[in-house]
């Protein structure tokens, strides 16, 4: 991208903010003992009478280690949902400023962008799911600052060609976000290999899916040092808690153990692929790099009923797009998936 300008994009009101500075931000230990007498806190210990560390200085050590990058290049939310938010609020002017986003995909682009009063432009996905790079860039216009790439698509399933992405990241004058929440399923390679190559790249991930901690709350964000330092003046001082913090770092640490989890998953994932295809009422099942298998069944509402009557929840998509009579299938334990198929050979 030669003509990128981040200036350009980032709203004035972000430009000339001065952030909220923390007690915690002001002061940088150097390891001696300290009499912290400078956030009102209560002086007590209980592991959590300290205010935490608003940098997440630990967990980004480690995360930057792991992937390879600077510090300076993460930024933590709470959950991945808030990193999306902040990024609306720091480049998108409310009722001027637009963003384009490819439907079926993740409900919360369109949310976020209905929030913040920012026009979401869709481009729908090709029909067999790839986005369509030549109707986004004619759709985009000076005012589009952002589009949302979900790759692994949710809830489609599928990881975009790389090709095309690549073609959005050289000829999108915005940014453009590639959401990884499901890239620890795929066989691709995560794009925070290539932040260096593109200055209009962001990518998010999460520890809500495969590190099995949606309850913790934490989302990621990498992008170039000047992205995230905007985004860290518009981020509440402690955004992530200290509990999330301690358990993320325990977690991450452990990396072993989700890969091992992931492979399990993606085991029983093609189990289930393969029941799936003996069922009668199921005409298709979409190809998946992702937890989860998108389906297409005869009726998907009355499927949806019947699951639901046998205490079996699953998502209908039905009304997303290109995804008529689809179901979503999260992939569960062997116990749950047993159940599951029985289940589905007895409505069947
Ligand atoms: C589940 C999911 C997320 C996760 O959001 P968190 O707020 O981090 O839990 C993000 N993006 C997509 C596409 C998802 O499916």
């Amino acid at each position: 991208m030669e003509n990128f300008d981040l200036n350009k994009l980032v709203r004035e009101t972000v430009k000339d903010l001065k952030p909220y500075s923390s007690a915690r931000d002001e002061y940088v230990s150097d390891g001696s003992e300290m009499i912290f007498l400078d956030a009102n806190e209560n002086p007590f210990e209980n592991g959590v009478n300290r205010y935490p560390d608003p940098q997440q200085r630990s967990l980004k050590t480690l995360l930057a280690k792991q992937l390879k990058v600077s510090e300076e290049n993460i930024l933590l939310g709470n959950g991945s949902d808030e990193v999306l938010d902040l990024i609306f609020r720091a480049f998108c002017e409310p009722n001027q400023d637009n963003v384009i986003t490819l439907p079926p995909t993740y409900g919360m682009y369109k949310v976020l962008s209905d929030i913040n009063a920012i026009e979401n432009r869709e481009v729908l996905l090709t029909t067999d799911f790839e986005p369509d790079v030549s109707v986004i860039l004619n759709t985009a216009d000076e005012k589009s600052k952002a589009t949302f790439v979900c790759s692994p698509n949710n809830p489609t399933g599928n990881a975009f060609s790389q090709e095309r992405i690549k073609l959005l990241l050289e000829n999108f004058n915005g940014l453009v976000i590639i959401d990884e929440a499901y890239i620890d399923f795929s066989a691709n390679e995560s794009w925070v290999s290539c932040l260096e190559n593109y200055p209009n790249l962001i990518v998010t991930q999460t520890l809500s899916k495969a590190y099995g901690m949606a309850g913790i709350r934490l989302g990621v964000c990498y992008a170039s040092k000047e992205i995230i330092s905007i985004l860290n003046k518009i981020k509440p001082p402690y955004n992530v808690n200290q509990l999330t913090q301690d358990r993320a770092l325990d977690r991450v640490v452990a990396s072993k153990q989700v890969k091992a989890e992931v492979e399990r998953i993606l085991k029983e994932r093609d189990l289930l692929v393969e029941a799936l295809k003996g069922l009668s009422f199921v005409e298709t099942i979409y190809p998946s790099d992702a937890n989860f298998l998108l389906v297409k069944v005869d009726n998907a509402d009355q499927r949806y009923q019947e699951l639901l009557e046998a205490n079996v929840v699953v998502r209908n998509r039905s009304n997303q797009p290109l995804c008529e009579n689809t179901l979503r299938f999260t992939v569960g334990t062997l116990e749950e998936n047993k159940k599951l198929m029985a289940i589905l050979k007895e409505i069947g």
